[in-house]
C-alpha cells in the first residue's frame, strides 16, 4: 500500500447478469493527480466511478480510499472526503443555485453559512448577484456544470470524481471548467475525470488510465505519453543491449531507451551516421525507421495491444 494513493483498486469487478461491465481493474490515483480515465462508450468508466462513490456494489475485488480498504468500517469516514458527479449533473432545476447548495449541505451533513456558499459559487465562476433569482433549470449547460462543481465542493472533498465533465460544453465552457479544475487542484484537490476523448484529457490531466471493454489496459503519465508520441528513431535487433552500447560509444546522445526489444532514440539524429556505425562494425539489425505518433495513435495502439 502506497500512502500517497488517494484511490487504489484491486481486481475491482462489476457484473450485470452474466456480463462484466468492469473486470479486474487495478488503478492508482495519487494525491494531487488530475487522473484522466479514457475509454470508448460502454468501456466501464461510469461503473468504476459509481463503485468508488458507493453508488453501486462491486461483484468482486476491492478499493481503498486514502489508504482505507473498502471492506473496512472506516471507509464511510473516508467517503466523506470524496464527492463526484455521475452522468448528468444531479442538481434540482426548480431551485436556485444557492438553494441547490443548501440541499447538498443537508445531504452531506455540512454546515456552511450563506456567505460561504456564495463564495463557492464565485469560486466556480458563477456571479451570485447575476444568478441569485434564477432557477438552475434556466442555466446554460456550462453554468450547470459550474453549479455541479460547486455542489461537489460543499463537503470540502479531497478527491472529486467527474464523469464526462466536458461533455457538450462549447470551447469557452471547456476552457472555463478546465481552469476551475486546475485551480482547485492547485489548492490540493485530487481529481478523477472520465472522457472518451483523449485530447480533452491531455489538456488537463497529469496521468491517464486507458480503459476498454471493462479492463484497464494501461496507466501512463502524460509526460510519458507525450514522450512515446514524439518523433524517434526505432532500431530493432536481436541483441538490443549490444546495439545500445555500440551506438552510445560512438555518438553523444541524451535520450536512448530500450523499449519492447527495440532501441529507441529520441535525440534528433542523422540516420546515415547511425547506418555508417552499423556497417563499420558489421552489426546486423532487423529494422530501422523513424516513427512519430499522435497521442491518439498511442491510444489506438494501446487498444490493439489489449
Ligand atoms: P459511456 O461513455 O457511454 O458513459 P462508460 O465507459 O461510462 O460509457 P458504463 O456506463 O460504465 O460505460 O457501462 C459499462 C457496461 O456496463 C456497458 O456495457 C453498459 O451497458 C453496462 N451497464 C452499465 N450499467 C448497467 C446496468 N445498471 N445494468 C446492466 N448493464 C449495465
Amino acid at each position: 500500500m502506497n500512502k500517497n494513493y488517494v484511490l487504489e483498486t484491486y481486481a475491482l469487478s462489476k457484473k450485470y447478469k452474466d456480463r462484466f461491465a468492469v473486470k479486474d481493474v487495478n488503478m492508482h490515483v495519487e494525491e494531487g493527480d488530475i487522473y484522466g480515465f479514457v475509454g470508448e462508450n460502454g468501456a466501464g468508466k461510469t461503473t468504476i466511478i459509481r463503485l468508488v462513490l458507493g453508488l453501486a456494489n462491486a461483484s468482486s475485488g476491492r478499493y481503498a480510499l486514502f489508504g482505507v480498504n473498502s471492506a473496512n468500517k472506516e471507509i464511510s469516514l473516508k467517503r466523506k472526503m470524496v464527492s463526484g458527479i455521475v452522468e448528468s449533473v444531479t442538481i434540482s432545476r426548480s431551485l436556485t443555485a444557492i438553494d441547490n447548495l443548501k440541499v447538498e449541505c443537508l445531504v452531506t451533513d455540512t454546515k456552511k453559512t450563506d456567505e460561504e456558499l456564495i463564495a463557492l459559487l464565485e469560486k466556480v465562476g458563477l456571479n451570485y448577484e447575476e444568478i441569485k433569482n434564477k432557477k438552475a433549470g434556466d442555466f446554460s449547460l456550462g453554468m450547470r456544470q459550474r453549479l455541479g462543481l460547486a455542489t461537489c465542493l460543499v463537503s470540502n472533498p479531497r478527491l472529486i470524481l467527474l464523469d464526462e465533465p466536458m461533455n457538450g460544453l462549447d470551447p469557452q465552457g471547456f476552457v472555463d471548467v478546465r481552469e476551475i479544475i486546475m485551480k482547485l487542484n492547485q489548492e490540493g484537490v485530487t481529481f478523477l475525470i472520465s472522457s472518451h476523448i483523449l485530447s480533452e484529457l491531455d489538456k488537463i490531466c497529469n496521468r491517464i488510465g486507458i480503459i476498454s471493454h471493462g479492463k484497464l489496459l494501461e496507466e501512463i503519465t502524460i509526460d510519458e505519453l507525450h514522450k512515446k508520441s514524439r518523433k524517434r528513431l526505432v532500431i530493432e535487433a536481436s541483441d538490443v543491449n549490444a546495439l545500445k552500447e555500440l551506438i552510445m560509444s560512438n555518438m553523444d546522445l541524451q535520450e536512448v531507451e530500450i523499449e519492447d526489444n527495440s532501441l529507441v532514440i529520441y535525440d534528433n539524429v542523422d540516420i546515415n551516421k547511425i547506418m555508417a556505425i552499423l556497417v563499420n562494425n558489421k552489426f546486423t539489425i532487423d529494422k530501422i525507421g523513424l516513427q512519430e505518433d499522435t497521442i491518439e495513435d498511442y491510444y489506438i495502439n494501446a487498444l490493439k495491444r489489449g
